[in-house]
């Protein structure tokens, strides 16, 4: 019997209650089907377990399920058959009914006991929704009586999983089974590669941070992307559920694809910088986003005025506003302050216009359009209101050094960062010293901007001074 992967878990849990970080596990059912690669019927394994929560079930879960608080008693508790589901479930496909809540409250409980869990999911409700779009409904008493499939012992973990098991076979003796394989492809967006590529392509792609290159006829490439998860993400180029159009094209120029690991996410994010910057590939249009890009200064008069990223000086950054994606992106930002603070629409550069602004004829502006509030008044009330909004200033003399270490630790980046620029990073000890003597050269960039702030309020000892 063909199957759409080699081994798979039918999982069915019975919990105290729906929330997967707080509520607890009262039941494990697993169905483990493991195909027989010479063709003949696969092995199937039922087991279950019930769980003690060390918690009472409240009384309309026990009506439901018939699982009491004496039946759990003496039960084992999670911790102590985490050890058996993992070895059950390992290198299996998840297929449980609405998985994300199984999912969830394994990948909960496993945690709680220091295992990390991170199976490929596939849920049943999408599996059913998606075979079968015009039926009434997907719960499983719905596919129960629609498949007309008898797994006893409905609302137990076993005899769910069981369901679940039973139906796999239905759908497999009634339609072709290329089509249960295509919604299944589809679900667990297991991506199709563009012809010209070797079916490998992906293979020696390392679940690490980096940048990719994909690659056409020409020696420069056609796209430059960075991630966290390189494997992952370069796979979503290819994945035609959430694919766009621009990967579309992409997918009919890549001849090749190349990866470049490094430590983290930063080093990432700049590595991606430098090579948009330098190879300008034909489909990143993230470089044009990024000359969008800006921060907010206030004018010698106290007006709000935009400064878009060529035109940054690095210097003045700490103690402007922002960072902003475009100009318009900041508009929206002081629109949305002026309607919390009653400010003034004129004032703050959001229309020109003699007389009452939009937000005094709405009655949402204090009146400095007006002469009714005085502008100092309005300008220290924006100040005030903008409070968040402010870059801090830089709480360093001379650049600080972010040390960056792969999660492994194998690997450490040193970046050199000033006024929350990157001003390069150092490969080893003369580049380093190098780097901490060079000006910022780099144009301001949105996204090391935030990261970089984001880092400082998170964790600001990754920061280390240069100048003693
Ligand atoms: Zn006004």
């Amino acid at each position: 019997m063909r199957l759409f992967a080699p081994s798979l878990a039918f999982v069915d849990l019975e919990t105290t209650g729906t929330h997967a970080s707080g509520d607890r596990i009262t039941e494990v059912g697993v169905v483990r089907v493991d195909a027989d690669p010479g063709g003949g019927s696969p092995r199937v394994d039922e087991w279950s377990s019930l769980v003690d929560p060390q918690v009472p079930i409240p009384p309309y879960v026990q009506a439901l399920t018939g699982i009491t608080d004496a039946m759990v008693r003496a039960a084992p508790t999670f911790p102590s058959v985490a050890g058996e589901v993992a070895r059950r479930l390992d290198g299996c496909l998840f297929v449980a009914h609405n998985a994300r809540f199984d999912f969830g409250f394994l990948k909960h409980a496993f945690a709680r006991v220091g295992v990390a869990f991170s199976p490929r999911v596939l849920c049943t409700v999408r599996l059913s929704r998606r075979l079968d779009p015009d039926a009434d409904g997907h719960g499983l008493d719905a596919v129960i009586a629609r498949h007309g499939l008898d797994p006893g012992g409905r609302h137990r973990a076993l005899g769910d999983a069981r369901a679940l098991w039973l139906f796999v076979q239905r759908l497999y003796a009634t339609r072709p089974a290329a089509d249960i394989e295509a919604a299944v492809k589809r679900l667990l967006r297991i991506p199709s590669l563009p012809p010209q590529l070797p079916p490998d392509a992906l293979e020696g792609i390392p679940d690490a941070p980096g940048v990719y290159l994909f690659y056409g006829e020409n020696p420069l490439p056609l796209y430059v992307g960075k991630s966290v998860h390189l494997r992952d993400r370069v796979a979503a180029h290819f994945c035609t559920d959430w694919q766009q159009e621009s990967d579309a094209r992409l997918s009919a120029e890549i001849r090749r694809i190349e990866v470049e690991t490094t430590a983290g996410e930063l080093g990432a994010l700049l590595r991606e910088s430098e090579l948009v910057k330098t190879m300008l590939p034909a489909h990143n249009r993230a470089l044009r986003r990024k000359q969008d890009a800006g921060v907010m200064t206030l004018d010698e008069d106290g007006r709000p005025a935009f400064v878009r990223a060529a035109l940054v000086d690095p210097a003045g950054v700490p103690g402007a506003y922002g960072p902003y994606a475009s100009r318009r992106a900041m508009r929206q930002r002081l629109q949305a302050l002026a309607a919390e603070h009653r400010l003034c629409w004129t004032r703050l550069g959001l229309e020109r216009r003699d007389g009452p602004c939009f937000a005094r004829q709405l009655r949402r502006c204090e009146g400095a359009c007006v002469g009714a509030e005085a502008l100092d008044a309005h300008d220290a009330r924006l100040r005030e209101a903008l409070g968040a909004e402010a870059i801090p200033a830089w709480p360093f003399r001379g650049p600080a050094l972010v040390r960056e270490a792969s999660p492994d630790g194998g690997r450490v980046d040193v970046h050199v960062v000033r006024d929350w620029h990157w001003v390069g990073t150092a490969r080893d000890d003369g580049e380093l010293a190098a780097l901490i003597e060079a000006p910022v050269r780099a144009e301001f960039d949105l996204d090391v901007c935030r990261l970089l702030l984001r880092l400082y309020a998170k964790s600001p000892r990754a920061f280390v001074t240069t100048v003693q």
